[in-house]
C-alpha cells in the first residue's frame, strides 16, 4: 500500500516514510492510495476483544510487513493502557470518553501510539530526531507526554506564554529530560510560523529536523480504532448501523471514522459538528468553500480551525482535490458526501446552554468540545426522526475546562493525572519573543 500527496506532485511513499516525513514535500498530505478492508468476519468478535486488541487488528492492515506482529501488540498495550468508558446517557444515545489518557485529551490516543510507531522506526534506522511542535494547548501536553524519555528524539514545542492555561502549560513544562518547552511572547501563530521558518532553513537541516502534528498519517491511524470499539459495545451485532457525532477542529478525528467506514464498520452517518467556525457546513450544503480567516474564538478553543488540516483528505475520498490554501481544482462528489455526512455549526450561547441541559436531564457533564458534538445530535434530530444507536465522542476532560463550567454551576472533578501534574515543579523555564532569529540560534546552541 503506497501513499500519494493530495497535492498529487510529490513522489508515493511507504506509511513508513509517510509517519517519518509528516508532510509532503509539495505541501499536501499523504493519504493511502486504496484503504485496506477488514478481513470477512473479524469484526464479529470485536465485542469480545480488549482496546488494544481491537487496535492491534485494525492497524496491522496498514502496518504488516513494517512492525513484526510481537512488537505491534506490546505497543497497543503499552499506548492504550487506560480505559475508554462509553456511558448511555439516554437510551440510544451514547458518549465515548476519549479523555481518561494522561493528559485527558482525546489527542494522548494519537500521540501515544505514533510515539511508539516513531520510536520503533527510528531505531530500526538507527537515527535521531529533534521535533519540533508548535501548539496552542492541548497537543503540545500530549506530545510531550507521549514522547517523554525517548532515546531517540528530542522534542522542543513552543507555545504562547498568555493563550495556554496553568495546567496545560505544567503538562509540558514539568517533564524535562528530552523534552523542552519554551514559552513564547506572541500567539499560537507566531510559534505556528517559527516552526514553519526552521523546517525550510538549510542551516538546520543538519539537526534532523521532523514534526508531529496533526497532518502525519501516523496520528490519524490510531484515530480509526476507537470507531470500531465504540461499535462493538454499541452495536447489538456487527453489521448493524450507528451514527457518530464528532466535534471538529483540523478533521483528523472524523478522517478517522470515514476512514473506519470504509474498511467495512457499519456507519449510516457521521454528524460534523464544528462551532462558530463554519467554514465545513457552509461548503457541504452551498457548495462554495471559504477559509474562515481570522478563525473565530470559540469556547470550544481546540476547533477554533478556519481551514481545517485533514479537509484535503476529506476531498480526496469523495474524489476532489483541494490545496494546501483551500483552493479547489477539482469539485468532490458532494451528493455522496451528503449521504455520509451531517454537518452543523454551533454557537457559544447553544454549547453552554447544552452543558447546563445534559447536567440537569442526564447528570452528565460534558465540556465545550463535547457539549458542540451533543448539540449536533439534537440538530440532527430535530431534522430526522431516526431510532439508529448514536454515539458522541467527548474529545476532553470537563476539569481542562474549569473557568467555562463553574460559571455555569457545575464542578468537575479532577482527574488523577491533573492532581498530579498540579503538584509537580516547573523545571522549564524558557522563554524567548516571538522572533525567529532568537529560536534559530536557540536550537543551534543547544541541539548541534
Ligand atoms: C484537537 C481537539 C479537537 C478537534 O479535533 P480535530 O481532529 O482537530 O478535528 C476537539 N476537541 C479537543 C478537546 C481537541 O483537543
Amino acid at each position: 500500500m503506497k501513499f500519494y500527496s493530495t497535492n498529487h506532485k510529490a513522489e508515493k511513499v511507504t506509511i513508513k516514510e509517510a509517519i517519518l516525513m509528516g508532510q509532503a514535500p509539495d505541501k499536501g498530505i499523504f493519504t493511502p492510495e486504496a484503504i485496506p478492508l477488514l478481513d470477512e468476519g473479524v469484526s464479529d468478535s470485536f465485542s469480545k476483544m480488549s482496546y488494544p486488541e481491537i487496535a492491534y487488528t485494525v492497524t496491522k492492515k496498514y502496518l504488516d510487513g513494517f512492525i513484526p506482529d510481537d512488537k505491534l501488540k506490546s505497543i497497543t498495550e503499552e499506548a492504550y493502557n487506560f480505559d475508554v468508558p462509553i456511558e448511555e446517557a439516554e437510551p440510544g444515545k451514547y458518549v465515548m470518553r476519549l479523555d481518561r489518557g494522561p493528559t485527558a485529551a482525546f489527542k494522548d490516543f494519537a500521540a501515544r501510539m505514533m510515539a511508539r510507531m516513531v520510536e520503533y522506526f527510528l531505531e530500526e534506522e538507527n537515527k535521531n530526531l529533534l521535533v519540533l511542535v508548535a501548539t496552542s494547548g492541548d497537543t503540545g501536553g500530549a506530545v510531550a507526554s507521549a514522547y517523554y524519555g525517548m532515546d531517540n528524539v528530542k522534542m522542543v514545542i513552543l507555545f504562547p506564554k498568555k493563550e495556554v492555561s496553568e495546567r496545560q502549560r505544567k503538562q509540558m513544562t514539568t517533564l524535562g529530560k528530552n523534552i523542552q518547552a519554551i514559552a513564547v511572547e506572541g500567539k499560537f501563530d507566531d510559534c505556528q510560523a517559527m516552526v514553519r521558518n526552521a523546517f525550510v532553513d538549510k542551516e538546520l537541516q543538519k539537526l534532523h529536523l521532523s514534526s508531529a502534528n496533526s497532518i502525519n498519517f501516523g496520528r490519524l491511524l490510531p484515530q480509526i480504532v476507537y470507531y470500531f470499539y465504540a461499535h462493538s459495545r454499541v452495536a447489538k451485532d456487527a453489521t448493524e448501523k450507528v451514527i457518530f457525532s464528532v466535534p471538529s477542529g483540523n478533521f483528523g478525528n472524523l478522517l478517522g471514522g470515514l476512514i473506519a467506514m470504509r474498511m467495512g464498520l457499519p456507519v449510516k452517518k457521521f454528524i460534523v459538528a464544528v462551532n462558530e467556525n463554519d467554514e465545513f457546513p457552509v461548503f457541504l450544503y452551498s457548495e462554495n468553500y471559504e477559509p474562515v480567516a481570522p478563525s473565530r474564538n470559540c469556547i470550544s478553543s481546540a476547533m477554533n480551525v478556519g481551514h481545517p488540516t485533514s479537509l484535503a483528505r476529506l476531498v480526496e475520498l469523495y474524489n476532489g482535490q483541494i490545496d494546501e490554501k483551500g483552493i479547489i481544482h477539482k469539485m468532490p462528489d458532494m451528493e455522496l458526501m451528503r449521504k455520509d455526512l451531517f454537518s452543523v455549526s454551533i454557537t457559544d450561547a447553544k454549547t453552554r446552554e447544552t452543558i447546563k441541559e445534559v447536567y440537569a436531564k442526564n447528570g452528565l457533564i460534558l465540556e465545550p468540545h463535547g457539549a458542540v458534538g451533543w448539540a449536533g445530535i439534537m440538530e440532527y434530530s430535530k431534522k430526522n426522526e431516526d431510532s439508529t444507536p448514536v454515539i458522541c465522542l467527548e474529545t476532553a476532560d470537563p476539569a481542562k475546562f474549569p473557568e467555562e463550567l463553574e460559571k455555569l454551576g457545575i464542578s468537575p472533578k479532577l482527574p488523577e493525572s491533573m492532581k498530579k501534574v498540579d503538584s509537580l515543579e516547573e523545571v522549564d523555564k524558557t522563554a524567548i519573543n516571538a522572533d525567529y532569529e532568537e529560536f534559530r540560534k536557540l536550537l543551534l546552541a543547544e541541539y548541534s
